[in-house]
């Protein structure tokens, strides 16, 4: 039986022709045409002016810290809900990370506690100098909420939208709302270019700064001059031509992984799934939804895995991690309990009818439907 993944790259009818004009032209370098019309066409995908396309998400939110100078004794609030990728620029930085729990309708951070978090912060003499926030498998976070608290206490907000490229809030993109957004285009996300990520501002100072730094802090001179520090971060142009083809497809997949989230939305309501509230619309990246406990869900990802099929369950949350054991964490047990009896599903574009139905029958007896 042929391996049914979770989410796997699928290429459109471009991709290999761009990168075949890059070995033509031999624009074998972190810089050319195609990194400048990738960029572009993010910026009039999530309508943002200022683009930098770069190595990876992880790459992306470190410079958002940095140019927000983040550094050792400053607190950063994240959303514990999220994968490793989101924190660990903060422990980049010598920064402290202070986690957050989810609220129940997106499973993204929830607004209410995020506040409490920054009140206590202030009140022992430490407000937080960012709060990073994560559109969790496409799902956009509540975003009113969130921006009016970042307004009310003056904490600018790192949008994670790596894995919500596409979706959106009564038209509005995620990863346009905040002082950043951020993109992943790792093998595993909506669409890819094999590694690489994107961050975008609607200030031109801030993308020019992160330009800068991405490419090692060179000053102008002709000889290599440096003030300061930066990094190796900046996307390959043959990368880029793999993403100038993948973000003509963008809107297919994102009506396939739809698609599929319907599929088992429809057919199985033993799942409990990621709620989309009105006037959200979620990519739908990986289809997730709560069982009824952990036992039935381990017995699930077990079953699926000895038909070749893979699922896991939703992120471990960061405040659990035994290398985030000793950092605070604000809330009760929400996003442990997504952890407990949260499954993601296998979501992948390059699915048949007859993998379909492979999954279809293994839910079917497994629910006894
Ligand atoms: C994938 C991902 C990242 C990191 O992106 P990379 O390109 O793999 O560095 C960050 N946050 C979230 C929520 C992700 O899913």
């Amino acid at each position: 039986m042929n391996k049914i993944y979770l989410s796997s790259p699928s290429m459109g009818k471009n991709e290999h022709k761009y990168v075949s004009d890059v070995f033509k032209t031999n624009w074998i370098a972190p810089v050319g045409p195609y990194l400048e019309k990738f960029e572009q066409n993010i910026s009039n995908q999530v309508g943002v002016n200022n683009v930098v396309a770069l190595q990876s998400g992880t790459s992306a939110i470190h410079l958002a810290l940095r140019i927000l100078d983040i550094g050792k004794d400053d607190i950063v609030l994240c959303q514990s809900s999220t994968f490793i990728g989101s924190a660990s620029p903060i422990i980049y930085q010598n920064a402290t990370p202070i986690f957050v729990d989810s609220e129940r309708d997106t499973w993204n951070i929830c607004p209410n506690v995020l506040e409490e978090a920054i009140i206590d912060c202030i009140n022992k003499g430490n407000k937080p100098k960012a709060i990073i926030i994560v559109h969790l498998y496409g799902m956009p976070a509540k975003m009113d909420e969130i921006i009016n608290i970042s307004k009310k206490y003056e904490i600018p907000i790192i949008e994670d939208a790596a894995e919500s490229l596409g979706s959106h809030i009564d038209n509005k993109q995620c990863g346009s709302f905040g002082r950043f957004g951020i993109f992943s285009f790792n093998g595993n996300k909506i669409i890819t270019t094999s590694g690489g990520g994107a961050l975008v501002s609607h200030n031109k100072n801030d993308t020019n700064k992160a330009k800068f730094l991405a490419t090692q802090a060179k000053e102008k001179d002709l000889h290599y001059e440096h003030n300061t520090y930066g990094y190796n971060y900046r996307l390959s142009n043959v990368l880029a031509a793999i993403g100038c083809g993948q973000m003509e497809v963008l809107n297919q997949r994102i009506k396939q992984k739809r698609n599929i989230f319907d599929h088992y939305k429809s057919s199985f309501s033993s799942i409990k799934f990621q709620n989309e509230p009105n006037g959200y619309f979620s990519n739908r990246w990986l289809t997730c939804g709560l069982l009824k406990n952990k036992k039935q869900r381990d017995n699930l990802i077990t079953t699926l895995s000895k038909y070749n099929i893979e699922s896991r369950p939703l992120w471990k949350p960061m405040h659990m991690q035994p290398l985030f054991k000793t950092s605070k964490y604000y809330g009760s047990n929400i996003s442990e309990d997504l952890f407990n009896r949260g499954i993601c599903l296998p979501s992948d574009v390059n699915m048949t009818e007859k993998d379909l139905n492979r999954i279809d029958k293994i839910l079917i007896n497994f629910f006894k439907i």
